[in-house]
């Protein structure tokens, strides 16, 4: 590199930088020498420029829609199939068995594919068609049930505990409770954004469905850096964990939803038990700010993000107001807008919840469907 009028010697420095680590971590990626399950991970840290250039901050996002499953489950359904596998629960030719309407199952299916082992997935039956054929085409044998309670010995996760139980070489992934889940945000999550970093990151948020990578990313990056960085749970509405948090464990009765898929939970699971602890706050965020921010990361940022993601982007913003200018937040673009654009960009859908209103002035056109 040569000095030119328009880059400093200092500029160009920090691009070879910059260029030497993405080669190093591009090295990383470069074969996939276990097939398929190799591409799980080594997502990119993407800056989010116009809100890091508002709030002072930056605030980085960790593409995990680019996972081969499109989502971040795609590493848990990795770690708790071969913890199975170590376990000797599992061996050639098997059955992985779980109860998941969405991601999770989209993650396992590409896992059990590549591994040679068949799938079979329990879901309420208020799931959409587009998820089912989904599931079907990439292999697995799908049985809707009746939507009842947990409590209910028919909720769909206790037909995929008994099915696989009534099988050999069968086993129930339970990703809610089995920590493998946990696992793998300890051992690829979080190393990876505290090396995508240099470890020069304030403060880390996002949302928990499993409470996987909350408690994954929050363990790693807390002992890394000896309890420097601030962790924070995003939650939505109609999750009970904001308020557990915000009276010092209190649990309360799930009441009310969100558009979010995917997130907000009723209890503290096995995944979060041993973590929940080490948090330090929570950020509740409103579907009308999760909108807003899916049009404006598709406007301003490029990134075409499901609502999870956006609440988590919201919850970012908050994050990076409340440390103040010159921070570095990092959070989880869990996945992309595609499974839920018949939703998100339908007028009559943003009608019926009341949500039209929330989308930025002049961001309208994206409302396409
Ligand atoms: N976002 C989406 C879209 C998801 O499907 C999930 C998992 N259900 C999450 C976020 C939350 O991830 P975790 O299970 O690790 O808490």
């Amino acid at each position: 590199f040569t000095t030119t009028a328009w880059r400093s010697a200092e500029a160009i420095a920090q691009m070879e930088t910059r260029i030497k680590r993405n080669i190093e971590i591009s090295k990383a990626q470069r074969i996939a020498q276990r097939g398929l399950v190799d591409a799980i991970g080594n997502t990119p840290l993407i800056r989010m420029n116009h809100i890091s250039d508002q709030t002072g901050c930056e605030i980085l996002g960790k593409a995990e829609y680019q996972n081969p499953g499109g989502s971040v489950k795609d590493r848990a359904a990795l770690f708790v199939v071969e913890h199975a596998e170590k376990q000797g629960l599992l061996r050639a030719g098997g059955t992985v068995v779980e109860g998941t309407a969405g991601n999770t199952g989209i993650g396992l299916a590409h896992v059990c594919r590549s591994k040679g082992y068949k799938l079979v997935i329990y879901m309420p039956n208020t799931q959409s068609q587009g998820k089912i054929d989904h599931l079907r085409l990439l292999g697995a044998e799908v049985y809707p049930v009746p939507a009842v309670a947990f409590e209910n010995p028919e909720n769909y996760n206790h037909q995929a505990k008994r099915h696989a139980e009534s099988m050999n070489n069968a086993v129930w992934t339970n990703q809610f409770d089995n920590t493998a889940n946990r696992q793998a945000h300890i051992e690829t999550t979080g190393p990876e954004i505290w090396y995508q970093t240099e470890g020069k990151l304030d403060a880390f948020t996002c949302a928990t469905g499993t409470g996987g990578t909350l408690a994954g990313v929050t363990r790693y990056l807390k002992e890394k850096s000896d309890g420097r960085v601030k962790s924070f749970l995003a939650d939505p509405p109609g999750s009970v964990l904001h308020s557990y948090i915000q009276s010092g464990g209190k649990l309360t009765e799930r009441a009310g939803g969100s558009i979010t898929e995917g997130i907000g939970q009723g209890r503290v699971t096995d995944n979060l038990k041993p973590d929940i602890d080490l948090l330090d706050g929570s950020v509740h965020i409103p579907d009308e700010e999760t909108i807003a921010m899916v049009y404006s990361c598709l406007d301003q940022e490029g990134v075409y993000l499901g609502a999870s993601s956006c609440l988590n982007v919201v919850a970012a913003v908050k994050v990076a107001q409340k440390l103040g200018p010159g921070h570095t937040v990092v959070t989880m673009l869990c996945d992309g807008a595609s499974r839920y654009a018949e939703r998100l960009f339908s007028r009559k859908w943003l009608e019926q919840k009341n949500l039209l209103t929330s989308i930025p002035k002049g961001l309208e056109k994206y409302i396409v469907l």
